[in-house]
């Protein structure tokens, strides 16, 4: 089956292939790569080959640490004023979706966070143009959301935002093209849909904003720390760790980020233009500039429908489209281990749905 999930998502299958026979055993150890020290060699070459493919595939320079935690992107998002924010200091969120005020939600104990700018007011159909923000001159930093998973909404150019550094929620749209990191304070994502499982989160953060002084906490929760450590202060979540190093080192292996860009501009384009050649059966509310080429939602043109659509894609072979709960309708994650022979299926059968429904 093509599975269409937001996240986790689907994995390249050669990638759950080779994690299928180390969970058995694992090179000469004689044991699970489940059931090995995270402190051993054999590890810590898996750990320190995935960080350094990650470099490779990111192009990620040296004055940038590579952080990988468990506690998903949400935990980064509740961490990051207490890493980079003087208490009561200000953070500016330029909120364009779900996640965006997640972030904002996550931040505000610990933080004068304020939304500088929202597309909410309009359905979260778009990004709030730069024109709109209103950044606070003593902001600790800016913080967006590259790409929407829920509303379909994508920044395709993120803009300047001055002397605070900008950090992005990259979480469902990391590799999925060439990215100039230099232009972030800050990287984040979880990895369950481009990176590879549940269970570990990438940070990429520049050196310097790990010598702020942040606000008082745990060891555990300071990313100074971690970086210190390897990101190893505690048992990391190793198997995500090794799974995500397989999934990276597959990205390298098809050509990297750029042809993956490639890719995804064409699976994006093949559904937004049988979405909108439906003559009105489907449609996309988002404006066109921002439509995401990750996360595709989009409605029948009468509710009554949604579920003979989805129950005929399940038996065609085409899973998990159900849109989030929040917006309804349907949803078409299009991430990097989707093939283009997935996109053209699920095009196929909403053409088909159509003659046999409409
Ligand atoms: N940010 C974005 C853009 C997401 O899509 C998600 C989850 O789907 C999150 C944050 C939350 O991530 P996690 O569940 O890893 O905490």
């Amino acid at each position: 089956a093509y599975n269409f999930s937001p996240g986790p998502a689907m994995l390249p299958e050669p990638v759950l292939r080779q994690a299928q026979a180390t969970m058995l055993e694992f090179g000469d150890t004689g044991a699970s790569i489940l059931e090995i020290s995270h402190r051993g060699a054999d590890f810590l070459a898996v750990a320190r080959q995935a960080e350094a493919d990650l470099r490779t595939l990111l192009s990620i320079p040296d004055d940038y640490a590579v952080i990988f935690t468990s506690g998903g992107a949400t935990t980064v998002q509740a961490l990051l004023p207490l890493n980079f924010a003087a208490p009561g200091q200000a953070a500016d969120y330029v909120v364009s979706g779900h996640w965006g005020k997640t972030a904002l939600k996550q931040a505000a104990p610990c933080a004068d966070a304020r939304t500088a700018a929202s597309s909410e007011d309009g359905g979260f159909r778009d990004v709030p143009p730069r024109e709109q923000w209103r950044l606070s001159p003593d902001a600790a930093y800016v913080h967006v959301t590259a790409n929407e998973t829920i509303h379909g909404v994508e920044w395709r150019d993120i803009p300047e935002v001055g002397n605070a550094p900008l950090i992005a929620d990259f979480s469902s749209s990391i590799a999925s093209e060439p990215l100039d990191v230099t232009k972030f304070g800050a990287i984040y994502a979880g990895a369950q849909k481009n990176l590879g499982p549940v269970g570990i989160t990438v940070l990429i953060v520049r050196r310097d904003l790990l010598e702020r002084e942040g606000q008082p906490r745990a060891p555990i929760f300071d990313y100074r720390a971690q970086a210190n450590a390897e990101s190893m202060l505690n048992t990391p979540p190793s198997w995500n760790w090794y799974v995500l190093g397989l999934t990276v080192k597959w990205m390298l292996d098809e050509g990297g980020v750029a042809e993956f860009a490639r890719r995804n501009a064409r699976k994006a384009a093949l559904l937004y233009a049988a979405i909108d050649g439906s003559g009105g059966y489907y449609r996309n509310e988002v404006a066109t500039a921002a439509r995401s080429r990750m996360n595709v939602p989009f409605f029948l043109h009468d509710p009554a429908l949604d579920a003979a659509f989805l129950s005929e894609a399940k038996q065609a072979g085409l899973v998990a489209l159900k849109g989030h709960r929040v917006l309804g309708g349907m949803r078409a994650s299009l991430y990097n281990a989707m093939p283009e022979a997935g996109v053209q299926a699920l095009v196929d059968f909403m053409r088909e749905f159509q003659k046999t429904h409409g």
